[in-house]
């Protein structure tokens, strides 16, 4: 019995040797491209399989890392990340997406990547579709390029409400009252929560909202919140707050005409439920439709100008 064993133990040894020296084998001569072999960016998903031969683990291993650690810096620092689409030798790129896709809510989301670390700030516009400079100027700002960071744009929150030039469309709610109310509270339709959580998604740090009024709130007639910009309270938004508006009023000599700064979007509103539950830096910023389209645009475009500029990513 005991040479029986000895035997086997014999065969047992030899046997694992040999499996051992012909696993290593395949190993080495698959370790090379499993190292040097990096799919390209946006491809790391797609190339996982679920069937894998014993020779391509180490090609498996490698992608099932670099999909984990793509997943975990989209969530975290989108800057970062490495561009699908359109990308650059410079490592910048334009991304558009869709939100509420599938529904009659459906829009475009453009995000636009410089490749280099820095602020993340959003620009929205159409949330009220008959604010036309808010939404005409957004679409200018989606077609900007930027030195830092990354700039999100959605030109037409509600683009059934600007397709149709009204502020809401018949049996809709009022876009700007979907948003939350508390800290747990949830958007109220798709729409609204997937723009709430693009602002989680890609972390968000400022947020400017293009409105317009349809009088001048320094009329003391008018309950109108036209050339005016609301701010959701802290000193980084206050400051660069104050010198968007000095700066529109430097130009402006008709007092009444001349821009507010307030403070405390309306509750439900975007901006309201972005800087109080999601310490987004955010701002509202209304024209007034009564002066002219291209004055108004001018305003838009040169208040968004100057939130990039202050944080040197324009
Ligand atoms: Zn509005």
């Amino acid at each position: 019995m005991k040479k029986v064993r000895h035997h086997r133990l014999f065969y047992s040894v030899s046997l694992s040797l040999a499996v051992l020296t012909l696993f290593l084998f395949w190993g080495n001569s698959n370790s090379g491209k499993a190292f040097t072999a990096n799919p390209p960016p946006g491809k790391q998903l797609a190339v996982l399989s679920p069937s894998f031969s014993l020779p391509s683990m180490n090609t498996y291993w490698s992608q099932l890392t670099n999909t984990y650690s793509t997943k975990t810096n989209s969530l975290v620092t989108p800057a970062k990340k490495p561009l699908p689409t359109d990308a650059t030798p410079t490592g910048a790129s334009l991304e558009k997406k869709q939100l509420a896709v599938g529904t009659r809510d459906a829009t475009d989301l453009y995000i636009i990547r410089s490749g280099k670390a820095g602020p993340v700030v959003m620009i929205v516009g159409g949330v009220h579709g008959n604010e036309t400079a808010g939404y005409r100027a957004a679409r200018i700002v989606r077609n900007y390029q930027i030195s830092r960071g990354t700039l999100l744009v959605l030109p037409e929150a509600n683009s059934r409400a600007v397709n149709q030039g009204v502020r809401y469309v018949s049996g809709q709610k009022d876009l700007n009252r979907c948003f939350p109310t508390s800290s747990s509270g949830a958007a109220d339709t798709r729409l609204s929560r997937e723009i709430y959580y693009t602002l989680k998604k890609y972390n968000v740090d400022w947020l400017m909202d293009m409105h317009e009024g349809y009088n001048y709130s320094r009329l003391n007639s008018s309950s109108s919140v036209g050339q005016s910009l609301i701010y959701y309270p802290s000193s980084s938004t206050r400051e660069v707050a104050s010198k968007i508006v000095n700066n529109m009023n430097s130009g402006i000599s008709t007092s009444y005409r001349k821009f507010s700064l307030l403070r405390y979007p309306t509750r439900g509103s975007l901006s309201r439920a972005a800087g109080q539950y999601l310490g987004v830096k955010s701002f509202i910023f209304e024209t007034c439709s009564r002066d002219s389209l291209s004055t108004r645009l001018n305003y838009q475009l040169r208040a968004a100008d100057i939130l990039l500029g202050s944080l040197g990513m324009k």
